[in-house]
Order: structure tokens, then C-alpha cells, then sequence
């Protein structure tokens, strides 16, 4: 019987004769064009072969062959509702920008712009000149530098301040943040070498102290970002860290990680290094991200004493690891919001997220669920969740959240999820105890007719 089936496909030169082939080829280059219904082929002979499919149609051929060179060239870098709940996702771009910094990026982008060109005396200018003043007045900082990101902010200050001598760090504070960022590999590659203080759980001032030698040059401490130790624990602070360095004419650093500009206490979260207090506690040295708490573009921000930031910016490697224009547009963009600090929680779409309350996510998620619920064939519930802040920040401290769950007819939630993941834009969901739940949190108002719009494609 499927032998038969088979000896009905047509052969591939044939197709390629067809007028719905020539049209294609209008449209694509003719090897992808080709390319793409040899695969569509096997496919056909594979499930004629295992009883899955049917005799063939020409029409559903070509339509299925169309719908393959849609996939295939589209974007792929695209557009994707966010409904996991986790606020700064690295797989899925870390933070929103505001519409302020996007606007700044596309006026950076579209013409040319006053990059490295100073206006009054038509000369060159530098282009860190705006970012570094919002940087001092943010932080308090005396001088500000900014790289491609913090791993390289890191690896630039170990190179500059420590390469030959030896830099100081407590084994609780020797992490791997995602992505394979290992604080001892960074200062090996950095030219220094690693001395390692204290235990996991215990470090105290005088294990550094019984650790310095005339090759000391850094004294890091590392915010341990993904993780958190509770119990029997204790770490020396960034003050008395940065006073005894001093002592000994050391520099004191500080990887912050996601570091806050604002004390996240007053919207009710949990404590994150404040920059300004680090620098106004001592630190020679902070660096931290721009895309994880600070909502901003992917960015290495670097502040702190004047004296070691100029190193830093007559090193070699700060050429290898700038800033591109459009990060530093959207991130003068975005610390100018910063400035209006009474209205970031409006403006900075991370704030804005973490800090939603119970009572506007509740009613949110009814606004969701209500709108799912007309649709056929699909079961709606509203349940509590927990969301994560991520991004290394504010380890260990779920967000609580709503969440809306969906059963579909004839769905496992696992292929739920993929099909969901297959739409345009693609909706990026969690399962919870075997059922697909939507995070309020991470979807905006404006994404809930995506949301909706891919449900009624399943049907
Ligand atoms: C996230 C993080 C980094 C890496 O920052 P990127 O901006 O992703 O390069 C480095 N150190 C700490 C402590 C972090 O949390």
C-alpha cells in the first residue's frame, strides 16, 4: 500500500517545472529554493514510509514548501514575548530598553552623530565625555569609564591594575557567573595571579591581611550574584575591605555584578549593592553591568578614583573592548532617567517589572485569563507563582507573582509549549507541575493580544 504511495511522488526536477516553483524563485535564489524541496520530499517519503502520510498533493506541496522558505529566511533575530517570569532572562536578551534609550538608538543610528567630535571647537572630541559626568553624578563617583560589558570591565581593570602581581579574593567569592564566566579564570587571563583567602562560608580581615606579599596589588571582592549562602556565614565589607587596603597602599575592587543606582529597599525588594555606596564606602574600583538591574543596553561600567580609571583608559585593551555607538546612545539614555528618580519606576521597564504588586499582577492575570477563556477548547485558571528577578540579582529572593495556567484539548503541555514557541511572535512560557503557565510579570498589556492571537492559531 505505501509502496504505491511512494511511486506517486513526483521527481524533484519535475516539481521544479511547476509555475508555483517559478514563482518561488522569484521570490528566493533557486538553490535555496531547490534545497528546500528536496527536504520537503524526504519528508513526504519518510511519512509515506511509516504510514503517516498521504497520497501526495501537489497544491499541499508547494503550500507547505512555501511556508518552509517563510521559516527559513526569516529574521532570527526577532521579537519575543517574554511569559517565564524571570525579569532579566540572558537567553532572552537580559533587560527591555526604554522607549527613551531605543529613540537615542535610532537617532545615533540612522545619521551620523557627534561620536568622538567636539561640537564647540570642531575638533576631536571623546566618546565617553556624557555617559562618564551622568556616571559621577549618579554614583559620586571622581572618573567613570565604560566597556563592552562587565566581563570585559572586569578582565580590563585585573589587566591594567594587576597583570605581573597578585590579586587577593575570598573563596566564598570565587564564582562562575552563566555563561562561563569564572572569577579565577578572568584573573589569570588578566595576567595576575590568584591568591585565595578565608573558606567558603568564613573570610575575615585578617585572613587577607595574612595573605598579602610585595606582589599584592588588588584586593576584589565579588558580588556572588547567582547564588547565596545562608547560615554560618560571614564576608568582610567593601569599607573595611577598602580601609585596610589603603592602609598598605593597595587597591580595593569590586565586581558588583548587577549592582543598583537606587536602594531597591524602598520598593520593598531585597538589598543589592548600592554603587554609590561602594564608592562612597572606599572602593577604588566598581564595576557592573547595563543590562541586568540598571535596564539599560549590554554594557561594562566602571567608576570610581580618578587615579586608577586613568590606567584603565590609557590600556591597550580598552580600544579591543569599547563600547559600540548604539549601546552607549541607549546608555546615556538610559542614566538620564535616572536622574529623574522619581518616575524610574515608570520609565525603566526592569523596575517597572520587579516591582509590580500582587494586587496589579492579580488583576492583570484576570485580564489574560478572561480573554484566553473565550477561546474554544482551552482550560484557564489563574494560580500563585514565583518569579525571579535574574540576571545574578537579588539571588535566592523569588519574586511573588500570578500566573496564568492553559490546558489545550489534545495538547500535551510540552508540545503546548513548543507550538507556542513556533509563533509569530514566538510565546516563551514555563511549566509548573506539568502545565503550561503564563508569568504575567514579563508580558506587557500590549503583548497580551500576541499571547491571545497564538492560542487561536493552535486551534
Ligand atoms: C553578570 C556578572 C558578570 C558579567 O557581566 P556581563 O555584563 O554579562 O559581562 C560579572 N560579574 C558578576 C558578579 C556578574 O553578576
Amino acid at each position: 500500500m505505501s509502496h504505491a504511495h511512494l511511486r506517486s511522488l513526483p521527481q524533484l526536477q519535475k516539481l521544479m517545472e511547476n509555475p508555483r516553483a517559478a514563482t518561488l524563485c522569484d521570490r528566493y535564489i533557486r538553490q535555496l529554493v531547490v534545497g528546500a524541496a528536496r527536504e520537503e520530499l524526504a519528508s513526504l517519503r519518510m511519512r509515506l514510509l511509516d504510514g503517516s502520510g498521504e497520497t501526495f498533493s501537489e497544491d499541499a506541496f508547494f503550500d507547505a514548501l512555501e511556508r518552509a522558505l517563510t521559516v527559513r529566511t526569516r529574521h532570527r533575530l526577532r521579537r519575543v514575548v517574554n511569559a517565564t517570569g524571570i525579569v532579566i532572562h540572558t537567553n532572552l536578551g537580559r533587560a527591555p530598553l526604554a522607549a527613551e534609550a531605543v529613540e537615542a538608538v535610532r537617532e545615533a543610528g540612522l545619521g551620523y552623530s557627534n561620536l568622538e567630535f567636539d561640537l564647540k571647537t570642531g575638533e576631536r572630541g571623546s566618546r565617553y565625555t556624557q555617559v562618564e559626568n551622568l556616571l559621577k553624578s549618579l554614583t559620586g563617583a571622581e572618573a567613570a569609564l565604560v566597556v563592552n560589558n562587565n566581563a570585559a570591565a572586569v578582565l580590563l581593570a585585573l589587566s591594567a591594575l594587576a597583570q605581573g602581581g597578585e590579586v587577593v579574593v575570598s573563596r566564598g567569592e570565587l564564582v562562575e557567573i552563566g555563561g562561563g564566566f569564572r572569577v579565577p579564570d578572568v584573573i589569570r587571563q588578566g595576567g595576575a595571579a590568584l591568591v585565595e583567602v578565608g573558606s567558603t562560608n568564613k573570610t575575615r580581615l585578617g585572613d587577607y591581611e595574612a595573605a598579602l606579599s610585595e606582589n599584592t596589588r588588588v584586593l576584589l571582592k565579588v558580588h556572588p550574584s547567582n547564588y547565596r549562602m545562608t547560615g554560618f556565614v560571614s564576608s568582610v565589607g567593601v569599607g573595611e575591605l577598602a580601609a585596610f587596603a589603603h592602609t598598605r597602599s593597595l587597591l580595593m575592587m569590586e565586581d558588583a555584578g548587577s549592582g543598583a543606582l537606587v536602594d531597591l529597599a524602598k520598593y520593598g525588594l531585597p538589598a543589592e549593592p548600592v554603587i554609590a555606596d561602594s564608592v562612597r564606602a572606599g572602593a577604588d574600583l566598581v564595576a557592573f553591568s547595563g543590562d541586568k538591574l540598571l535596564s539599560g543596553p549590554q554594557a561594562g561600567i566602571l567608576v570610581g578614583r580618578t587615579e586608577p580609571i586613568a590606567r584603565l583608559k590609557r590600556h591597550p585593551l580598552v580600544r579591543a573592548l569599547r563600547i559600540d555607538k548604539l549601546s552607549l546612545a541607549a546608555l546615556e539614555a538610559t542614566l538620564r532617567l535616572y536622574q529623574d528618580e522619581a518616575h524610574i519606576q515608570e520609565t525603566l521597564p526592569v523596575l517597572q517589572m520587579i516591582t509590580q504588586n500582587l494586587a496589579t499582577l492579580l488583576q492583570r492575570a484576570e485580564r489574560l485569563a478572561e480573554r484566553l477563556a473565550a477561546l474554544p477548547h482551552l482550560g484557564v485558571a489563574i494560580r500563585d507563582g514565583v518569579g525571579y528577578t535574574g540576571g545574578g540579582a537579588l539571588p535566592g529572593s523569588g519574586l511573588p507573582s500570578k500566573l496564568v495556567t492553559v490546558e489545550v484539548l489534545g495538547f500535551k503541555a510540552v508540545a503546548l509549549a513548543a507550538r507556542l514557541r513556533a509563533c509569530e511572535p514566538p510565546v516563551v512560557g514555563r511549566l509548573t507541575d506539568g502545565v503550561l503557565a503564563l508569568d504575567v510579570r514579563t508580558v506587557t498589556d500590549e503583548e497580551f493580544a500576541d499571547v491571545v492571537d497564538a492560542f487561536r492559531s493552535l486551534a
